[in-house]
């Protein structure tokens, strides 16, 4: 029982030095709260953790690139496509349940009621943003023109003022009844038309970039590329070695990084917890909405992801749960799924066993596109907002915020607090103040890391679910592979 006991610490090892490490931060965060320690101070304290970050989000690129071009090109095509229907229905159906879970919730504790806790700090530096710019820029973010730019910009409409004349014609319409004589019958005149000159002044698209990889324009065009070097046969192999073994040395490189792992997440939660604001200063509202916005989490990561796993699979989803913890805590101390991707990987292949070739397709592109905590939050924020301004939402309404927020989590990027900038989306389609963002920021920090643990949850589980569905393509992949490895040995002898 020795041996055993031994075995199950050398599994666990990373998993105990990173609950360790979260129970160390939190510790030490709160015993460093009453120095006051200056923001600077704060700031050179959190150094590890900064550098944690810095690792991770260093190997996100090459990460996203090598899996996907690897994994996509070592599948046929037929199993590629049928492993990537079945991934984009699982990442559209959860995505819906948790826009679902968060309006039902947010309806029924309605944290917005009563008159509005305080007045709105006016920042005027959110920028107007049209729903239907934020959809093309989606689409255009798909389609970069520069791969090298597309590493560190994306794409964004920016606004801009402009005051112009344009004509416009009037009608006047004559409606006092004119005596017609059957001499002038040729001049019934009705209306008489003029133009005129007005000076308007509109907001029109321009152009823009802001900073930050543009992880979807990345993902789709590694997705070609893959699919394009997995059908060039001999040709192909040059490249497809290339990345497949660009990869393996990424994957070394993640396994070193996550010894440093444990002592980031350390100072990245104490810091954290220094630097934050006086919970009892929270309003009721807002209490009320950050207590909705978790119930949802909850229900959402604990009890729907997991039922749906289990449906599929039969298996049991708390023990593969067991095997994310340390994703899922790097997910809340970084409060970034795309630099969480690295450790996801390593959760996934080395404690759950998951199919490499499912990874690699599967979890670049989720740790992109599917985020069920953030489309969950956006739907209860701009339903909060609407409480708080008095306004009755009607059903159409409601749907329009939960088309919205889907889109609004798709586009957000996988970087800290990226769904409160997506959030201006979804407020304006329902014709909401935008400058009430302002109401939820204080605590969207914290939700930040919240929601993040959830997408993660949500992209792991589903590589998990697409591994199921996909067994029997992938079984007969491993006997075409064995056959022909068989034919080269024959010939070879
Ligand atoms: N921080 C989140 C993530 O990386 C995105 C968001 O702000 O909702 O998944």
């Amino acid at each position: 029982s020795r041996d055993s006991v031994k075995g199950f610490f050398k599994r666990n090892l990373f998993v105990l030095f990173t609950v360790a490490a979260v129970a160390l931060g939190v510790i030490l965060g709160f015993a460093l709260r009453p120095h006051n320690l200056s923001l600077r101070e704060i700031k050179y304290f959190a150094f590890p953790g900064e550098l944690l970050m810095r690792m991770l989000q260093m190997l996100v690129l090459p990460l996203i690139v090598s899996s996907l071009v690897t994994g996509i090109s070592s599948l046929d095509s037929k199993a590629s496509g049928k492993m990537g229907v079945r991934a984009v229905v699982y990442y559209m159906v959860t995505t819906l349940i948790a826009v679902f879970i968060g309006i039902v919730i947010v309806i029924i504790i309605r944290p917005g009621k009563g008159s509005r806790d305080s007045p709105v700090a006016n920042s005027g530096n959110i920028e107007p943003v049209q729903a239907a710019d934020a959809f093309l820029d989606l689409i255009r973010n798909m389609f970069p023109p520069n791969l090298v730019e597309a590493c560190f910009k994306q794409y964004k409409t920016v606004y801009k003022k402009i005051v112009h004349t344009r004509n416009v014609t009037v009608t006047l319409n004559i409606t006092d009844s004119v005596n017609v004589t059957e001499s002038n019958l040729s001049v019934n005149l009705s209306r008489v038309l003029r133009t005129i000159q007005e000076t308007v002044e509109e907001t029109v698209p321009v152009s823009g970039s802001s900073g930050g990889v543009n992880a979807l324009g990345l993902v789709v065009f590694s997705m070609c590329f893959g699919l394009v070097i997995g059908n060039m046969k001999q040709q192909g192999q040059a490249l497809r070695d290339f990345f497949d073994c660009l990869n393996e040395a990424i994957m070394r490189l993640v396994a070193i990084i996550i010894w440093y792992a444990p002592v980031g997440i350390l100072f990245l939660i104490a810091g954290k917890i220094v630097e934050m604001k006086d919970l009892a200063e929270m309003g009721s509202q807002l209490g009320m909405y950050t207590v909705s916005v978790i119930v949802g989490l909850l229900i959402h990561g604990l009890f729907v992801l997991p039922l749906l796993y289990f449906l599929v699979t039969r298996r049991n989803p708390y023990s593969f749960i067991g095997g994310l913890l340390q994703a899922l805590i790097t997910a809340l101390g970084t409060s970034s799924s795309s630099a969480t991707l690295p450790i996801t990987f390593r959760c996934l292949e080395e404690n759950n066993h998951v199919d490499k070739r499912v990874t690699r397709f599967v979890l670049p592109v989720g740790a992109t596109i599917n985020m069920d905590g953030t489309a969950l939050y956006e739907a209860v924020a701009a339903i909060f907002i609407a409480q708080v301004n008095d306004m009755d939402l009607n059903f159409g309404q409601i749907l329009t915020i939960s088309i919205t927020a889907t889109a609004a989590s798709i586009g957000a990027a996988g970087i800290p607090q990226a769904g409160l900038v997506t959030m201006v989306i979804v407020l304006t389609s329902v014709g909401l103040p935008t400058e009430d963002i302002t109401l939820i920021i204080a605590v969207d920090w914290f939700l930040d890391r919240l929601r993040t643990t959830t997408n993660v949850l949500g992209d792991s589980l589903g590589a998990g679910i697409v591994e199921h569905l996909s067994r029997s393509e992938l079984q007969n992949q491993d006997a075409e592979e064995r056959e022909i490895s068989h034919k080269v040995m024959i010939n070879f002898y």
